[in-house]
């Protein structure tokens, strides 16, 4: 004999009918054909039948029908094999009300070997099931809005793993390769710092932020991404009587590269608008300062002759009458001088600020991508490694550098045949900043090397609408940012404009 059994020897036997009556789970004995032998109260409360009316009946009085013949193949194909089966069958009270019953058989071995009995036991899970579908349906409509959202989601577990993600940020990953949410958050951890750290430490949200991811040899992508954690309570056993909580992170990513390149678009727009206004307050400056100048040389020998005029009319004892007319000729033109210098424009009033020339210089480039696209001409630009800064005028520097490659462009446009190249090159050097513009036009000869930079000096004759002033106001630009503007004599190949301004020291050079 078993120990088991010797232990339970000692039990009244009344014990087992007493416990099995009482047990809160419904169980019932059947003989080997599944017809109920016995079934306790738990039973009965449970299908609503009676304990005497259920006895005499087959198990099968509580199908409803609907459970696959297959299921019940495998449930006897199991216990006869005299292994328990465990499964869920819909099942019919007495009153036709269905529910779902978690049935697990287990077949009663004698000692022979044989089974006549087998035991029933059973619960109604039919509120189980309802809550799982019910989570199941609400995860299943959670994914497909989520799915649906024109932004990439992505769930993440705080060591950065994927949990769950949707449609669009699949897209991502097509385009940018895995995990473009890792490198997003390092892009946001890298550019927020210890406010990043901060927001993780605290699981506090983040508002949405602009990000770039850089790839060799593809244009920047710019994502608006923001971050919102979540908590949830550790479903395992072990956190049953002490909560444990995970946090998660929900990093939502939308793709702004259209936005950026329409903002970008709208800002060399309103940069070409600026400068062309600044060429034409300061051509117009520079115009009517050459009028006066070139008026004003006349206008001396004229006011020379009539003091010598007047000398000798007076020694002569003379009418005085010439005179006077002409006195009041020059009265009048002295007055209409003034009046000319007077609507010389001042200065544009420019804050002075903190310039990369980087900057400027690929800003002008990209307003004079239209131009070297037409002209076919081959741009190499050469940013230095580190901030070129200097201080001063934004526009005022965009203008001469807009100044050097307009005329780079059609220096380039007067050569036939041969290279058409532009290089543009800007270097750092200890305490200042030199930016070459270097175009394979036909250069400047020696001998007009600084003649180019006079005001109305031109080589392009005025019936190509130059003016000569171009130049000009460059080097005046350079001089107001203590800087200077040269052609490079050693450069044989075309022109070398240098200019060279000096590193940031703030203040205005007005
Ligand atoms: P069928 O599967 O077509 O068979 C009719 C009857 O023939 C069965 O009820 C059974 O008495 C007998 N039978 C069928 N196959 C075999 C076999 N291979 N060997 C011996 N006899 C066989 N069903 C439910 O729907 N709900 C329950 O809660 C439920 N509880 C059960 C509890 C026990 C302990 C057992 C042994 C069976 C239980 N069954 C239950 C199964 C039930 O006996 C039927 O098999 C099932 O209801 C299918 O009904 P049916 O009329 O289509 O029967």
């Amino acid at each position: 004999m078993s120990k088991t059994a010797q232990n339970t020897d000692s039990l009244p036997s009344h014990l087992f009918r007493q416990a099995v009556e009482q047990a809160a789970q419904a169980i019932s004995i059947t003989d080997a054909r599944a017809n109920i032998l016995y079934a306790n109260s738990a039973f009965a409360r449970i299908t609503g039948y009676g304990q005497d009316e259920i006895v005499g009946h087959n198990e099968s009085i509580l199908s409803y029908r609907v459970t696959p013949k297959l299921v019940y193949e495998t449930l006897w194909a199991q216990i006869q094999r005299q292994r328990p089966w465990n499964g869920l069958l819909v099942n019919k009270r007495k009153d036709g009300s269905r529910y779902l019953a978690d049935v697990t058989i287990t077949p009663v071995v004698s000692e022979e070997g044989e089974t006549a009995f087998y035991l029933g036991m059973q619960r109604d899970v039919t509120e189980v099931h309802r809550l799982e579908r019910q989570v199941q349906n609400q995860k299943t409509l959670i994914e497909s809005v989520v799915d649906a959202a024109q932004v990439a989601i992505v769930l993440l577990d705080e060591n950065e793993r994927v949990l769950l993600d949707n449609h669009e940020y699949k897209k991502l990953i097509g385009d940018l390769g895995k995990e473009p949410a890792v490198r997003l958050l390092a892009a946001l951890r890298e550019q927020l710092g210890d406010v990043w750290q901060e927001a993780c430490d605290k699981h506090r949200n983040l508002p949405a932020r602009e990000v770039s991811i850089v790839a060799p040899n593809r244009p920047v992508r710019w994502f608006s991404c923001s971050v919102s954690w979540f908590e949830e309570h550790d479903v395992g056993a072990d956190a049953f009587y002490e909560p444990m909580r995970r946090h998660y992170l929900l990093l939502t990513i939308q793709d702004i590269g259209e936005l950026k390149r329409q903002q970008e678009a709208i800002r060399i727009n309103g940069l070409r608008a600026l400068l062309a206004e600044q060429e034409r307050v300061q051509g117009l400056r520079e115009t009517l300062a050459g009028a006066v100048y070139r008026l004003e040389e006349p206008f001396n020998v004229l006011s020379a002759v009539a003091g010598l005029l007047e000398r000798r009319l007076s020694t002569q004892g003379a009418d005085g009458v010439p005179v006077q007319a002409l006195e009041e000729a020059l009265r009048n033109s002295r007055e209409a001088l003034d009046t000319l210098r007077a609507c010389i424009p001042e200065h544009a009033d420019e804050a002075v600020q903190t310039i990369d020339l980087n900057e400027t210089l690929a800003d002008v480039l990209k307003l004079a991508t239209p131009q070297l696209l037409g002209a076919g001409i081959v741009v190499e630009w050469l940013p230095s490694d580190k901030p070129a800064t200097v201080s001063g005028h934004a526009a005022q520097l965009a203008n001469l550098f807009k100044q050097i490659i307009d005329n780079a462009v059609e220096a380039v446009n007067e050569r036939r045949g041969g290279k058409r190249e532009l290089r543009v090159t800007c270097r750092v050097h200890p305490d200042h900043v030199e930016a070459c513009v270097e175009d394979s036009g036909p250069g400047i000869a020696a001998e007009l090397r600084y003649k180019v930079f006079q005001p109305f000096f031109t080589t392009k004759g005025a019936a190509k609408n130059h003016l000569g002033l171009g130049l000009a106001m460059a080097q005046e630009a350079a001089t107001r940012h203590g800087g200077s503007i040269d052609i490079d004599p050693d450069y044989r190949i075309g022109c070398r404009m240098r200019v060279q301004l000096p590193m940031t020291n703030g203040g205005s050079h007005d």
